[in-house]
Parts: C-alpha cells; sequence; structure tokens
C-alpha cells in the first residue's frame, strides 16, 4: 500500500520562511529592514529601547529547510514548495501546503499562482498516456473556514458541514467540485472565490484575514459507467475515488489568534476560533513529525477538515510570510518561533 521511500524522497514536512521586501509606507515612514538573510539561516536584529533611549538590538538566529529572500521570485518560491510534490499526488499522496503569518506579510500574494503552476503540472502529467488510460481527472473545490464554519466559495456561501463515515473518512455534505480541463478555468475559480470570500459586517476586505481559505485539486478515477450509477451523496459520488489531492490554505492572519480580549464579542470568539486552530494545527503536524499513530485531528475544525491529507503517504509544506520592517518585529518572532516548533 505504501510507496517506497525510495520512489518520493520528498521530505514529509518542509517548512519554508519567506521574507517580503519593504512597502513604500514602511519606506517612507524610514523603517529598518530587521530582518537578513543568509542561505537557510535567518536573523531578526530586535531594536530594544533602554531607559537612556540608546537603542541596541537583540539577535535571534533560526534555521529552516529554505529562507527566501525579498528577491525571490513566486515562480521559485513554487519550485522549491510544491513541484517537488507533483509526481507523487499520483501516487497517492496528500498534500498540503500552508501559508502561516501575520495580516500583510505576503501569503494571499504567495499562495494565489501556487494553484494555477500545480494545476498546470498535473494537467501536463493527466495528459500522459500511462494516467489517462486510468481515466484520471483533476478536480476542484474551494471553500472558507470563518468563525469555525464552512462556507463554499464557489457556490454562494452555501454553508457547508462536515460528516464522518465509518471509515473515519471525513466528507464536506454539498461542496461543489468542478472538473478541470485547462488552466485558465482554475484561474475562473480561484477569481470567483475570491469574490465570496467573507467580508464581515463591514464590508472590508480585511475580514478575510479571520477566515482560512482551502483550496484544493484532488486527482480522481473517473467510475466506470455502470459505477456511476450507485451515487452515494459523498465526496466520492460520482467524480470518482480520490487518488491523490493537494489542498492550499491561506490561513488566517496569525495576530488575530489574539483578539481573544477585544471588545467586541464577535471579533472575541472569531479569535478563540482562529487560535484554537492554528495551536491544533500546530500540534497535529508535530504529531506527523514524530510519526504519531494519534494525531489531534479533533482540536480544530481546520484540522478536522484536513484528517484525510494527515494519514497515510501526506506531505506538508509550512510557508511562513515574515514582515520585514522593524514596527512587525513582534509578529515577525512569533511567526519564526511557530515555524521553529513545527520544523
Ligand atoms: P497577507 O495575505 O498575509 O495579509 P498579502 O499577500 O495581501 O498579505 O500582502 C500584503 C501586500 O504586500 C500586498 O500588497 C502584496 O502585493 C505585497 N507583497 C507581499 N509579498 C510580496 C513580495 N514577496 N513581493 C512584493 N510584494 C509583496
Ligand atoms: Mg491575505
Amino acid at each position: 500500500k505504501e510507496i517506497s521511500t525510495r520512489e518520493n524522497n520528498v521530505a514529509k514536512i518542509k517548512v519554508v520562511v519567506r521574507k517580503r521586501p519593504l512597502n513604500k509606507k514602511e519606506i517612507s515612514r524610514k523603517e529598518d529592514d530587521i530582518v537578513t538573510v543568509d542561505e537557510n539561516a535567518l536573523m531578526v536584529h530586535e531594536p530594544k529601547l533602554k531607559v537612556d533611549l540608546t537603542a541596541y538590538v537583540e539577535k535571534h538566529e533560526f534555521c529552516f529547510d529554505a529562507v527566501l529572500d525579498e528577491h525571490v521570485t513566486n515562480d521559485e518560491v513554487y519550485r522549491v514548495t510544491v513541484e517537488p510534490i507533483i509526481p507523487i499526488i499520483f501516487q497517492r499522496t496528500k498534500a498540503t501546503c500552508f501559508a502561516y503569518g501575520q495580516t500583510g506579510s505576503g501569503k494571499t500574494f504567495t499562495m494565489q499562482p501556487l494553484p494555477l503552476r500545480a494545476a498546470q503540472d498535473l494537467i501536463r502529467f493527466l495528459h500522459q498516456p500511462v494516467y489517462h488510460s486510468q481515466r484520471f481527472k483533476l478536480w476542484l473545490s474551494y471553500f472558507e473556514i470563518y468563525g469555525g464554519k464552512l462556507f463554499d466559495l464557489l457556490s454562494d456561501r452555501k454553508k457547508l458541514c462536515m460528516r464522518e463515515d465509518g471509515r473515519q473518512q471525513i466528507c464536506i455534505v454539498g461542496l461543489q467540485e468542478f472538473e478541470v480541463l485547462d488552466v485558465q478555468v482554475v484561474k475562473e475559480y480561484i477569481e470567483r472565490g475570491n469574490a465570496s470570500r467573507s467580508t464581515g459586517s463591514t464590508g472590508a476586505n480585511e475580514e478575510s484575514s479571520r477566515s482560512h481559505a482551502i483550496l484544493q485539486l484532488a486527482i480522481k478515477k473517473h467510475p466506470e459507467i455502470k459505477e456511476s450509477k450507485r451515487n452515494n451523496d459523498g465526496n466520492e459520488s460520482k467524480s470518482g475515488k480520490v487518488v491523490g489531492k493537494i489542498s492550499f490554505i491561506d490561513l488566517a492572519g496569525s495576530e488575530r489568534g489574539a483578539d481573544t480580549t477585544d471588545n467586541d464579542r464577535q471579533t472575541r470568539i472569531e479569535g478563540a476560533e482562529i487560535n484554537k486552530s492554528l495551536l491544533a494545527l500546530k500540534e497535529c503536524i508535530r504529531a506527523l513529525d514524530n510519526d504519531q499513530i494519534h494525531i489531534p485531528f479533533r482540536g480544530s475544525k481546520l484540522t478536522e477538515v484536513l484528517r484525510d491529507s494527515f494519514v497515510g503517504n501526506s506531505r506538508t509544506v509550512m510557508i511562513s510570510c515574515i514582515s520585514p520592517n522593524a514596527g512587525s518585529c513582534e509578529h515577525t518572532l512569533n511567526t519564526l518561533r511557530y515555524a521553529d516548533r513545527v520544523k
């Protein structure tokens, strides 16, 4: 059942850090860039104000599987993170790629192009005779977890619920899935889904930083005609059995998990939910890394939804996004410490 590691020497868990450039606002405020990158290591120079107001600097050093500086393009990010996983999706791998970090650190900038590139490569594989003859097809779905609830981003934010079947498989009842034949269509689905992301009562885009967006690309084996008549309304109905899949997750802003003392009750509830899910995620990845038999999925909606991606032949890529400016120092250190613990 298991694919031998000889066939896929792609690390089970990979932790990558990406630093974005200083933005115009930060430059106009003459903020310092406090993050320096040296190969796979990274240093944060934390400014400290002493009582006599002479600033001195405290250094924090971290090491990761890869550290990408502000000159690295999205194409390179793809090559380092997702590209190596693509071939093994066809060998029953379930992969997950997360973007973690504070709001404004570059999560969405980093994540948006990845499913497009992945779809392009997956489609190229599908055209190979060996997969073509096995009736493999590519399917896409896109949903959001907001305040602990699931919403379909490709069907007017229809509220979804999760169900566990007898074989401990999680299925999201009613989640729309679309067969994908070319990359242009993927682009359209992503744009449609993004437009549907939560805007909260204020209508501000800012609200999307309180939700996790999950885009899944699944390779499924298309059933024979007679088989497809037996529709059992689960995720594995008409479209066929999942061979492998990859999920792209644009996580809620990590600083939102600290909103638990906010004056607004709704904000507090959402903050608590985000905090819970990011902690649960860290625990699950650590359990995976230690080859623990018991993975604590039940800690949050996010980890429950991802349950089938954490068992068996799984791969996890965590992209931790950081802002370089002095003003973000505390959040940057928090993000790096989180990534360090996942590693
Ligand atoms: P987040 O999703 O984490 O809140 P965004 O992805 O929206 O952050 O990024 C915030 C801003 O910074 C956006 O305007 C984005 O275009 C810009 N940005 C982020 N990362 C980079 C980068 N590596 N290079 C250039 N601009 C970036
Ligand atoms: Mg974002």
